[in-house]
């Protein structure tokens, strides 16, 4: 059997597959692109323009948009009203795959075409579909498309954002539906090729667009529900009426009737089953410019875009070009994910800005309101906005108020972290004092921590706030190859092994300076490293010292679990005589806990009942409440408890 390759399409061929096989890479072989976690939706065009529509709306973009995808929207608009819907015939793995499952059902003899009045009530269900994704979007501030795409769900493996019964639904109708019946999918389902469709009928759209624009301007406050509703309604009209797009795209298919032998192999040829042979220009909503027909037509110069025969290549041209200047733009261009100012226009006018990168906390929706409400606490913020791409936030400030060092010293966090525990008999710690450049915050400190203990024998770090911050790092003994050192903090990157396994992170810590070396004794070091705890409850204010006992208790080693301590403390607020908890240093530098309690409330007997029950009554921040196992062991520690004011 001879294969037919005469008039394939072998340039879009390529492409679709080659997307296909990249997915299929990012999905199996993630290592091998050295992207870390996929983002299937990164550079999902209709995501982007759900994103633009949230971000419009909310002036926040949610963590499951981004920039790139605002980019690949915008871009997709643009390439529809000039070149047509080329997303769909040369990058959507859902067409390639529904386009080839069609092929099979062609082979097998069991494809038809839909055509008539099926053919015009189905196309209504694409714009149910549209109109539903966006509502629910601007809604809750996600993706709703995540919820049913047959190719997130499947690239994902059903991740949790996939809505299981939806996806198999889209699944089934794009499998059986396009074995069955030409692009069912494509044709009766796609949100995006309805939104597209709606692009085509550009000026119905931008007419839309712009009479919601001047009501809000001259403040007739309208939902975004009705101009959405009017433009997938209107989008489905048009297409019903005409199935025609007759401004838009600019790029069309022509046909030179003269040479034309009207051999009908363009017609067989269009995976849309448009008649391309029966009419002089195609100005059918459904032609997404493949360039497949152009290929197939053996008559010199017969079937054109435009009637220029030099324009044979550029659907492909436009598409690579398309999706490249996308892929450049996402990654230089970001839009805040928050941008919020809780001052006025005039003060605004006035403000200085502040900017600051590297945040690496700032790296969500969540953190950035976090970090927004952090801000607003602050004297003098107008406002905040950050970019979590490249973790960056700009600061609004008043210039009366605050300057950029007192900002930057806000954002600051000072940390402190055993590395190692000193090994006994040592009475000397060995200290590296030095200021780093590209360090700022906690991540870098539990980044530099993680380098320092696989790579040294450091046993605690201290970070301090001046510019460029001032880390202080302790070593059992004299450091003797300062250089060495020096470079292993300057490493470029960092692998230490996650749940998830071994990750990987770029680091671009710049010594600055010539370091400080010092000795201090150990309970200095012991003392440099404390942090203590304290908790006050049960309206501890209320009572005056008097009446205040403190119960001591040595922790040992309880005071490994001090990121446990929040549990202990719920658990003895349970008892309205016990007000406070903090640890200390006694005289010997042991830690100890210091237990508040109100002698006429409370007894000894009923907090170490407290401390030494089986299990922990705990109050959540959320204002549940639970039981856990006591993981404290304080069975020795009591006996060396003592009572005191
Ligand atoms: S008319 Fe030509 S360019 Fe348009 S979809 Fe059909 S084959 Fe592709
Ligand atoms: S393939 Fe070319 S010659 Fe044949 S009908 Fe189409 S335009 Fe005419």
């Amino acid at each position: 059997m001879k294969l037919k390759t005469k008039g394939i399409n072998w340039l879009r061929l390529t492409l679709q597959w080659g997307v296909i096989l990249f997915i299929l890479i990012l999905a199996f072989l993630p290592d091998l692109t050295k992207i870390g976690t996929p983002d299937f939706e990164a550079y999902c065009p209709f995501g982007g323009l759900q994103a633009l529509g949230s971000y419009l709306l909310n002036q926040a973009l949610s963590c499951t948009m981004t920039s790139t995808q605002i980019v690949m929207g915008i871009i997709l608009f643009v390439g529809v009203l000039i070149f047509s819907k080329l997303f769909c015939s040369f990058i959507c793995p859902v067409g390639t795959v529904s386009e080839w499952l069609g092929k099979l059902g062609d082979k097998l003899k069991i494809r038809f075409t839909i055509t008539g009045i099926a053919d015009k009530a189905l196309r209504s269900l694409k714009y149910i579909l549209l109109f539903l994704t966006v509502y629910y979007t601007l809604q809750s501030n996600e993706l709703f498309c995540k919820k049913y795409d047959p190719y997130y769900a499947v690239a994902t493996g059903f991740s949790i954002d996939v809505v299981i019964l939806y996806a198999i639904i889209a699944l089934v109708l794009v499998i059986f539906g396009s074995i069955f019946i030409r692009l069912f999918w494509c044709k009766y389902f796609c949100p995006l090729g309805a939104l597209s469709n709606i692009f085509k009928f550009s000026i119905f759209f931008v007419a839309t667009l712009a009479i919601y624009l001047i009501l809000l301007k001259f403040g007739v406050r309208i939902s975004y529900v009705y101009p959405l509703a009017v433009a997938c309604t209107g989008g489905y009209i048009i297409e019903l009426l005409g199935q025609k797009s007759r401004f838009f795209p600019l790029a069309k298919i022509t046909r030179n009737t003269s040479s034309c032998t009207d051999c009908q192999l363009c017609t067989k040829q269009c995976p849309q089953g448009i008649d391309v042979a029966g009419v002089e220009i195609v100005k059918d909503v459904d032609c997404n410019l493949c360039g497949d027909c152009l290929l197939v037509c053996s008559v010199k110069n017969t079937l054109t875009i435009n009637k220029r025969k030099e324009f044979k290549w550029l659907p492909i041209f436009a598409i690579v070009v398309l999706v490249t200047l996308g892929i450049i733009m996402g990654n230089v261009w970001e839009i805040p994910t928050i941008d919020l100012k809780w001052y006025g226009s005039e003060e605004m006018a006035d403000a200085g800005v502040f900017t600051q990168s590297g945040l690496k906390n700032v790296k969500c929706y969540g953190s950035s309101m976090a970090f927004a409400n952090k801000m607003k606490q602050l004297d003098g913020v107008y406002g905040v906005a950050t970019y979590v791409k490249r973790h960056g936030v700009k600061i609004y400030y008043d210039k009366e108020k605050l300057n950029e060092e007192k900002i930057q010293e806000q954002l600051f966090t000072p940390q402190k972290k055993p590395i190692k525990t000193l090994a006994k008999g040592i009475e000397t710690v060995y200290c590296v004092s030095l200021k780093l450049e590209n360090f700022f915050d906690s991540f870098d400190f539990s980044y530099l921590s993680i380098l320092l203990q696989q790579k040294t024998n450091a046993v605690g770090i201290i970070s301090e706030f001046d510019c460029p911050v001032i880390v202080k790092i302790y070593f059992p003994e004299e450091i003797k190859d300062k250089d060495e050192l020096r470079s292993i903090i300057e490493s470029a990157t960092l692998t230490y092994n996650t749940t998830n396994g071994p990750t990987t992170v770029d680091l671009k810590f710049k010594v600055s300076g010539n370091p400080k070396y010092y000795t201090v004794s150990k309970g200095e070091y012991i003392e440099n490293m404390f942090t203590a705890f304290e908790k006050s409850f049960n309206h501890k204010n209320d009572y005056t010292n008097d009446v205040i006992e403190t119960y001591y208790l040595p922790l040992g080693k309880n005071r490994a679990l001090r990121n446990k301590f929040s549990y202990i403390v719920s658990h003895l607020s349970n008892d309205d005589g016990i007000v406070g908890f903090r640890t200390k240093l006694d005289d010997n530098l042991k830690e100890v806990a210091e237990i508040s309690y109100i002698d006429s409330i409370t007894n000894i007997t009923n907090i170490t009942n407290a401390l030494l029950s089986d299990s922990l009554n705990v109050s959540y921040s959320n204002g549940k409440k639970g039981k856990v196992g006591n993981m404290f062991d304080f069975s020795e520690e009591l006996k060396d408890s003592l009572i005191g004011k």
